[in-house]
This record gives structure tokens, C-alpha cells and sequence, in this order.
């Protein structure tokens, strides 16, 4: 008979495409999830992420249960609850899927250690990304530090290996002793923000199924207008599966297959962006100090000028810029951004405003339901000019451009920032340009909706000198 083991699930909260389950299911199987905050120190998950948790693993765990091996969670030091539980189970293995954070590569190496000095092993399976950030290399050995040439050598090196079916019932192994309920992981916000995530329900639905949907919601209507309207904020026009991937409810070989299916060759602008995600995540592994530190050496002293009332003004959409007032009171309201509108807002708070990336960092760590430090550090460093491979660092976004460009009547704006609503569509992303009788007759006084909190071409100014100075500096 083959021996137990356990099933360890990390950020892979799936059963189809899990090498994972399907190594620990030859046996009888216990799987387990475990909550460390302790371990994941300042990148522990955020409010939103934590949010999108509790229903993913109320999801997972019904299914589990359903095949005939339910869920056990427990809360603590992951090393010693999951070394602790393979000697009380006689597990021969533990088997997860790798990750590429220093927290969780910390935590493998340790329980490796345990593991293997009771004769035990942990098992680690390609589960969430496409390749190993280890295994490929530029043509000089080296990891990659532009997206480019990382791309095309992934796209060269032919089709990701085809999905893997889950195996049929599972043997559910019984745990030494019962876990926790879901509510004692304490995911969900709490009194006084409690009604805080209460819209995010309407606009997702975590777990595999909902994952599943959503892929198939996409490739069957919006791949083919993917390029021209992805760039859209008041459409659905990507495909929203960030915090499906970021929780692997579903892996990138299926979505990268059920792209291909439906789209052939016309899929390819679509699997870039799965590609900057696998292009992140190989940043992170090389360069864990992506989260924290400016990757090129003289933008750490980038000489930002920290103020709380502009990052509060920020944080609550009330910048005075259209745009990147919408994008914020989507993120607070969704938990979500588009992604334009994430350029947009980001580029405003560290060039206009002057703030350090590292505070839009923990903001969108904190209110992402997406929220992953791999995109989400490699983005802000593109955006801060700091980055291996950064948007040129003399690049300031204009957010009345961009507003104009890519929300032109304004249907963006006027769905986030209500009280622009009445605004008519020339004035929707200047409204403090608008004559007096037209904001009068708009009901838009200085109390309702604030005038620019740095002028654009003042802000544009001052970034622009002090990222000079920096540049200089190399
Ligand atoms: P689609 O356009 O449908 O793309 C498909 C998938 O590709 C996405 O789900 C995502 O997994 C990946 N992807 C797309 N764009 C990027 C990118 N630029 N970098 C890395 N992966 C990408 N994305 C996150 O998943 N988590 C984050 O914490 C995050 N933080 C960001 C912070 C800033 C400042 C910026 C500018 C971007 C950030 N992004 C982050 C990238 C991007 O905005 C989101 O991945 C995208 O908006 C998700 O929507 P979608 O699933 O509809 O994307």
C-alpha cells in the first residue's frame, strides 16, 4: 500500500493542474492549509488578499470535501504544525507546490531540514508559474533584467506542457486532531471597517469555480478585442483574472492553453501579460529586495518628500485628479484597479506628489485583492524609474491625458467619482477648468470634490528636476 502524505496547500487553492494533489493522492491523503503570519513578517497578506482567502479556502474546502478528504487549517509556525502533523499521521511526504517569496523559500528550506531528519520528505511541484525562475537564463547564464529578450526566449522555447486532470475520489487520511473552524483564521475585516469589503462580493467570486468561470467568460468574448480593449477602464476589457492567479484557483498552463484554444496566434498579446507575471516573479527570485529597495542603486536616494496629508488624500480618491480618484475609490470599493488607471495613480503619487513608491506599495498590498509581491513590486519599481527594466525615469504620466485618452466621455469617472457625474464630458477630467455656472449647475463646490492637490505642471516640474538629479547620479 503506499504511504499517506500530505497535501500542502499554499497558493495553489485548486484540485485541476495540481502536481501537487495528484503526487499525494497515490496514498491516502490529508490536506492541510496553514495560516503564518509570523513567518511572512511585513508581506503578510493584506486586508483585501485576506478577504479573498477566507472564501477561496470555504470553496476549496467544500470540494475537498466533497471527494472524500476534507480540509484541515491551522494557524501558527507552519515548520513545526506541518512537521509536527507528518510525524503524527506516519506521512512518508509532504507535497506542495514552490513558491518564489523569500518567506515561503525560508519556510520550504526549513521543514526540508525537519523533515528529512525523520526520514520524511517535502516534495515541491511546479504548480504556479510556467517555468522555474531557476531554469532559465540569459544566453550569458544570467537571470534576466528586461522583460524583451525574457520573452521571447520563453516564447521560443515552444508550448508550457499541457494541464493535468485531478485524480478521481481521494482517500482522505483522518488528521491526529480536528483544525481550526474557517472564522478562527480571523480573515475577514473587522468592526469599525467590517462593511469595508462589502461590495467585493458583487464583483468577484473566489474559488476554482469562480475561476473557471472566468476564464471561460473571457475566452469566449473578450480575447478577441483583448488589445483594443484592455486599455478601456469602463469596460471589462482584460480579463479580470488576477486574484485567481494570484491564489492559483487556476494555474497559467490553463489559462495559457484555453487562450491558445480559443485564440490561436491572436492570443499572443494576452499571454505577454501572463508572461510579465512569470517575469516578476523571476525578478523576485533573484532580487528579493524588489518589495523594499530601489533595484538601481542611486534612485534609493531619490529625494522624496513624505507628507500624510497627500497620501491620505491618495489613499481616499480625493487627489483633484479624475482619473486617479476613480481608479482609488474602485480599489477601496472592489478591491481592484485597472491596470492603466494602476499606472496612472502610481506614477501621480511617487512623481507629482513626491511620495515613496514603497507607501503606494503597501496600499495596494493592503487593499489588492490581487495583491502580490512579485507584480506589484516590479510594477512600482517600473513606474518609480527604480527598476532593472523601468518605463524611462523621465516618463511622468499626464493624468488629464490619460484621463482624456482612454476614459473620453468619462464613463470611468463618472461610475467611481459620483460627484463628477453631472460634469459635462470636455470638463469630466479638468473640472476645475469649468466655467463658474457649469460647475454651479453641477453642484460641484470646493467641499465635493477637491481642486488638484500639486498643479500638473508644477508637479510635472518638480519630479522631473529631482529625477534628473538622481539619474546623474548613476
Ligand atoms: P489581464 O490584462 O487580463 O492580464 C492577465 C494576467 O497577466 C493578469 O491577471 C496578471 O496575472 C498578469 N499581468 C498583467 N499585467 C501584468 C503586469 N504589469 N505585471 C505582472 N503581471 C501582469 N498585478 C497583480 O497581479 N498583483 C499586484 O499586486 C499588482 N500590482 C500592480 C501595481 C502597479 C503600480 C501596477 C502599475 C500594476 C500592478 N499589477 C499587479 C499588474 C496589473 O495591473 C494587473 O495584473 C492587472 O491589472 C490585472 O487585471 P487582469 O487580470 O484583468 O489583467
Amino acid at each position: 500500500m503506499t504511504a499517506p502524505a500530505i497535501l500542502w496547500f499554499r497558493q495553489d487553492l485548486r484540485l485541476a493542474d495540481n502536481p501537487a494533489l495528484v503526487a499525494a493522492a497515490k496514498g491516502p491523503v490529508l490536506p492541510v492549509f496553514v495560516l503564518d503570519d509570523a513567518a511572512a513578517g511585513r508581506l503578510a497578506f493584506g486586508g483585501a488578499a485576506r478577504w479573498w482567502l477566507h472564501h477561496s479556502l470555504a470553496a476549496l474546502g467544500r470540494d475537498l470535501a466533497a471527494r472524500g478528504a476534507p480540509l484541515l487549517l491551522l494557524r501558527g509556525d507552519g515548520v513545526s504544525l506541518l512537521a509536527d502533523l507528518a510525524e503524527r499521521t506516519g506521512a512518508a511526504s509532504i507535497e506542495a507546490g514552490w513558491l518564489v517569496e523569500p518567506w515561503p523559500r525560508a519556510q520550504e528550506s526549513s521543514l526540508s531540514a525537519r523533515l528529512l531528519a525523520g526520514g520524511r520528505r517535502l516534495n515541491l511541484h511546479a504548480s504556479t508559474h510556467l517555468l522555474r525562475p531557476d531554469a532559465i537564463l540569459s544566453g550569458a547564464g544570467r537571470p534576466y533584467t528586461v522583460y524583451a529578450p525574457f520573452a521571447r526566449k520563453v516564447l521560443a522555447g515552444g508550448e508550457p506542457p499541457a494541464p493535468i486532470e485531478p485524480p478521481a475520489p481521494l482517500r482522505g487520511l483522518a488528521p491526529p486532531a480536528p483544525g481550526l473552524p474557517l472564522a478562527a483564521l480571523d480573515l475577514l475585516p473587522r468592526p469599525p471597517q467590517s462593511d469595508w469589503a462589502a461590495e467585493f462580493g458583487t464583483a468577484w467570486r473566489p474559488g476554482e469555480a469562480g475561476a473557471l468561470e472566468r476564464l471561460a467568460r473571457f475566452t469566449a468574448g473578450g480575447l478577441p478585442n483583448y488589445p483594443t480593449r484592455r486599455n478601456d477602464p469602463s469596460v471589462e476589457g482584460s480579463s479580470g483574472l488576477s486574484p485567481h492567479l494570484r491564489w492559483g484557483e487556476v494555474s497559467p498552463r490553463q489559462v495559457w492553453h484555453a487562450a491558445r484554444e480559443a485564440g490561436g496566434e491572436e492570443a499572443v498579446p494576452f499571454l505577454r501579460e501572463i508572461l510579465w507575471r512569470e517575469f516578476s516573479h523571476h525578478l523576485l527570485w533573484h532580487r528579493p529586495e524588489i518589495t523594499q529597495t530601489a533595484l538601481r542603486a542611486p534612485f534609493a536616494r531619490f529625494p522624496f518628500a513624505p507628507d500624510r496629508n497627500l497620501l491620505a488624500a491618495w489613499h481616499r480618491g480625493r487627489t483633484g485628479y479624475p482619473i486617479v480618484d476613480a481608479g482609488m475609490r474602485q480599489l477601496w470599493r472592489i478591491g481592484w484597479m485597472h491596470n492603466r488607471v494602476r499606472m496612472v495613480a502610481s506614477s501621480l503619487l511617487v512623481k507629482h506628489l513626491l511620495q515613496p513608491w514603497q507607501d503606494g506599495f503597501d496600499w495596494f498590498m493592503d487593499t489588492l485583492v490581487d495583491a502580490d509581491p512579485a507584480n506589484n513590486g516590479a510594477s512600482w519599481q517600473w513606474i518609480a524609474g527604480s527598476g532593472t527594466d523601468s518605463s524611462p525615469y523621465f516618463r511622468v504620466f499626464n493624468p488629464i491625458a490619460q484621463g482624456e485618452k482612454f476614459d473620453p466621455e468619462g464613463a470611468y469617472v463618472r461610475r467611481w467619482v459620483p460627484e463628477l457625474a453631472p460634469m459635462p464630458s470636455r470638463f469630466v477630467h479638468r473640472p476645475w477648468e469649468a466655467p463658474e455656472e457649469i460647475r454651479r449647475a453641477a453642484g460641484l463646490t470646493e467641499a465635493a470634490y477637491p481642486r488638484p492637490v500639486v498643479g500638473h505642471a508644477e508637479g510635472r516640474a518638480r519630479a522631473l528636476a529631482a529625477l534628473r538629479a538622481t539619474a546623474r547620479g548613476e
